[in-house]
């Protein structure tokens, strides 16, 4: 038997210890009644059947193609439909090295496909090649029919799958074109298109208006001051990351900002986009009426979930994406979602959630497949974990790399240090720590905090106000570490 003819290798009679693992997997009942209907032919691609296929060629289906060529299933069964013209890649270098001018050594593909961002194999094209999996790019799934377990793509393909996993992730939100969110000159940032195309805006700009003051604003501003130019953030909050940053916290990085020359244009909502004679974009108008000059402008006002054409396999109404449980399985037997689009119960905090995070998109991605192909039933146990890295080409005076695990926005922000480098927040509720945030760490301080947010210590609050370093806090926490493990 050839493994290239993936829908046979689903007789349960194998003996191969990969098959076996498949086996208890399938004794869920969704995946019965799917070998049913599976008894069609030997040659799965042939006859555009395909044992799994990934929707969304993106950060998530990197990483699960990774999980489903650790357990031997992708050879021949694996088939990966991507909108976009390349192989899988850590996309949050699209608004960090990738933006940085030529003379800055900007990142480009093939250096950042998956998995190098987790210190994994660099998957190229070539190595979906190596390992059997079919690519489909530059086709963009269209439709679904669950009844008949097929996808139609925009080229007017018509795939069967055995399951499916969509792995679509975000679009960026964007402004109405009446109110000149469609003008030459105006962008936003989601894929390698998108970045190329801001590029060669800022090859000739002199005027950057930056449009939030999120993790996007906050990212694409440090790269525009790298290229020399007249920088400005609008957002409508009183400061940077207002989701994430205490108003103390916020008011450090914004020094920064300004010192790298980026101004500030705080508490302004955006009336208009105008254009110049020339068509291309001229102006901002803010709603209290006054303008701003700009010749490029950037987006990032938050993303939503792409969700079109899955409607069927049922989307969450509270937090947007589709819906699934524990182990990433919708509400239809042998479909599953992870990465941006699945709305996921977040374990830890009891409620459903979705993660705009490439830690997340990794983590689900991998759990997803391991129950799939395997016995493994452990529902998914996420920590949230946010991070950036700005200022970090050469030249920089000052480069920055924060991470925060945990929850934020709850109970009192503690805050240490002086960010000379180093200032650390932590959350505390009812004595327990809920969320710690680090900037400037080293390795092992940046190891402590997960163990610190998923413990929730009880941490004396007097004396981590009275720490007088980063280091004495972190020790302090360490100390309530321990002492919750001893009792
Ligand atoms: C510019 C940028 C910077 C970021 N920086 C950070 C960061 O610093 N830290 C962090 O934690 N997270 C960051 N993120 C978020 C992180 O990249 C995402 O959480 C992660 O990429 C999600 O992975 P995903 O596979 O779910 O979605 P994506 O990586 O977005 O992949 C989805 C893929 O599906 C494709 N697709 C969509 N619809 C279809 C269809 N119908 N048919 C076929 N394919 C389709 C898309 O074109 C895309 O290629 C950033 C995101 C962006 C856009």
């Amino acid at each position: 038997m050839s493994l290239k003819h993936g829908l046979s290798l689903w007789c349960p009679q194998t003996s191969s210890s990969s098959l076996n693992r498949i086996t208890h997997s399938y004794s869920l009942p969704f995946v019965r009644s799917q070998r049913r209907s599976f008894i069609v032919s030997s040659s799965s691609f042939a006859n555009e059947n395909r044992e799994f296929v990934i929707v969304g060629g993106g950060n998530a289906a990197g990483y699960a193609a990774r999980t489903f060529v650790e357990h031997g299933m992708a050879d021949g069964k694996l088939c990966i439909v991507c909108k976009e013209a390349f192989a899988p890649y850590e996309r949050p270098a699209l608004t960090k090295a990738y933006l940085f001018p030529k003379d800055k050594k900007p990142a480009r593909l093939p250096g950042f496909h998956t998995c190098v961002g987790s210190g994994g194999e660099r998957q190229t094209p070539d190595w979906y090649k190596e390992h059997g999996i079919e690519m489909l790019y530059e086709d963009p799934v269209t439709g679904l029919d669950i009844t008949k377990q097929t996808l139609a793509t925009s080229s007017g393909k018509l795939l069967k799958y055995g399951s499916l996993i969509i792995s679509t992730g975000c679009t960026a939100v964007r402004f109405p074109e009446k109110i000149g969110g469609n003008l030459p000159g105006v962008h936003y940032i989601r894929d390698v298109a998108d970045a190329d195309s801001l590029i060669s805006s800022l090859e000739s700009a002199k005027k950057v208006v930056i449009v939030g003051g999120g993790y996007i604003g906050m990212e694409v501003a440090a790269a525009a001051v790298a290229w020399k130019l007249d920088t400005t953030i609008i957002f409508p909050e009183n400061h940077l990351l207002p989701r994430l940053f205490t108003t103390s916290l916020a008011r450090r990085y914004e020094e920064l900002y300004l010192e790298n020359g980026v101004k500030f244009q705080k508490g302004s909502l955006i009336k208009n986009i105008e254009a110049g004679s020339d068509g291309h974009v001229a102006a901002v108008k803010l709603e209290d009426g006054s303008t701003i000059e700009a010749d490029t402008i950037i987006i990032g006002v938050g993303a939503k979930p792409a969700v079109q054409p899955f409607e069927a396999v049922g989307l969450d109404t509270t937090v947007g994406g589709i819906q699934v449980d524990g182990l990433f399985q919708t509400r239809v037997p042998g479909i599953f979602a992870v990465g941006d689009v699945a709305a996921f119960p977040l374990k830890m905090y009891d409620r459903i959630a979705r993660v705009e995070h490439v830690d997340h998109a990794r983590r689900s991605a991998q759990h997803c497949v391991k129950a799939l192909l395997s016995a493994q039933t452990h529902t998914y146990d996420y920590l949230p974990y946010f991070y950036s890295r700005v200022f970090e080409y050469e030249e920089s005076a000052r480069k920055v790399w924060w991470q925060f695990y945990g929850e934020n926005a709850v109970g009192e922000a503690i805050e240490v240090g002086n960010f000379n480098p180093k200032i650390a927040t932590f959350w505390l509720d009812s004595g327990k720590l809920k969320g710690v945030f680090l900037e400037s760490g080293s390795s092992e301080e940046f190891q402590l905090l997960p163990r610190l947010a998923r413990s929730q210590p009880l941490v004396d609050k007097a004396k981590l106000q009275n720490a007088s370093s980063v280091e004495e806090a972190l020790q302090i926490a360490q100390s309530s570490l321990d002492a919750t493990a001893a009792v």
